[in-house]
């Protein structure tokens, strides 16, 4: 099969034919339609290996496809299906993944990281896995389903436990940063939005936030936060992992404040140990998107609670990936698809 295949930080992938892979009996071959670009991807090339990688690799971990064979005893699944294939595969055997804390499991691989991902024209996984995409979604809506909205609403549901009326500031408004926005939004919360790109903040209020802010445009950040929302934030979500948007998070906290972590890095990050202490500030990471949750949320999608439009700006096929993966390095985009069957499978 064609693959974009990931050697080493600081070049670009390379396009190889690779082996397919084999089924076995409990798993099934899924021939992926779609994979978005997250800015995971994009930080194993621009700044470094996770711990547990062990390239060469195909990246990727937002797809969604359609079942090709199956297993000789699967029954779940038959060729022809539609599926959103989550990012991590739980062992689904362990306390926490029968406790429904899957996020949790003490077992799990990261599609793409730790083992092979979407980049590329087939991926084998077990059969317990993948969840049937309905028919209304496109394969597009599917990659976003399954990491970006779930993944969103397992930080605003299950990690911070947003109340009516908190004013929260979330840096970066990317895929996942305004995925974010919209799920804080179902909690009644007023939400601001920072990033220093002005088309994707115009994008921010149309999913409707309270607030924007040009981080660029304003001389002290954590100042220009403060006037726009009068005091400071109750919650501020961090979707970058970068230093300068840590220190300005933790400045634009009130005391008492959640500083919430997604934005991943494998980097060490500067922290004001003593801010943390005088101002009783909580901190919080999150990561990860519970499988369980998918079908709520495409409840929520049918029932106009949310929304996937214009989330997906750029698309590319697989000999143009690293020219999909610059859209994001310079800004250009919310969300980059992949195809690897070719844009005509659109
Ligand atoms: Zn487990």
């Amino acid at each position: 099969m064609r693959a974009a295949v990931f050697h080493h930080s600081y070049e670009p992938l390379t396009i190889e034919n690779v082996a397919t892979p084999v089924v076995g009996p409990h798993d099934v071959k899924i021939a992926i339609q779609t994979c978005s670009i997250s800015h995971t991807d994009m930080q194993f090339i621009d700044q470094g290996l996770a711990p547990n990688m062990n390239p060469p690799i195909i990246l990727g971990h937002e797809l969604a496809g359609i079942i090709e064979e199956v297993g000789k005893d699967v029954k779940k699944f038959k060729s022809g299906e539609r599926v959103i294939v989550p990012a991590i595969i739980t062992c689904n055997q362990c306390l926490a993944c029968k406790s429904w804390n899957e996020t949790h499991c003490e077992d799990m691989k990261h599609i793409g990281i730790d083992c092979n991902g979407g980049f590329a024209e087939y991926i084998v996984v077990p059969a317990f896995h993948p969840y049937r995409l309905p028919y209304e979604y496109s394969f597009e809506e599917g990659s976003l389903i399954a990491n970006l909205l779930v993944g969103a609403y397992h930080v605003v549901f299950d990690r911070i436990n947003i109340r009516a009326g908190e004013k929260v500031v979330i840096f970066g408004c990317g895929g996942f940063g305004l995925s974010i926005l919209q799920m804080a939004k179902l909690r009644g919360a007023l939400v601001y939005m920072v990033d220093i790109f002005d088309w994707k903040l115009e994008q921010a209020k149309r999913f409707g936030a309270d607030g924007i802010l040009n981080s660029n445009k304003a001389d002290i950040c954590e100042e220009a936060v403060l006037e726009t929302l009068g005091e400071k934030a109750d919650i501020v979500i961090e979707t970058i992992g970068a230093p300068r948007t840590l220190l300005q998070s933790m400045n634009s906290l009130k005391k008492g404040g959640r500083l919430v972590l997604c934005g991943y890095t494998d980097n060490a990050l500067p922290f004001l140990i003593g801010r943390i202490i005088k101002n009783e500030i909580s901190l919080i990471g999150a990561a990860g998107a519970p499988r369980r949750k998918i079908p709520e949320i495409i409840q929520l999608l049918e029932d106009d609670k949310i929304s996937l439009d214009n989330m997906v700006t750029k698309r590319f096929d697989l000999d143009h990936i690293n020219d999909g993966i610059n859209t994001l390095r310079m800004g250009q985009t919310i969300r980059t698809i992949i195809y690897p069957f070719g844009l005509e499978h659109k």
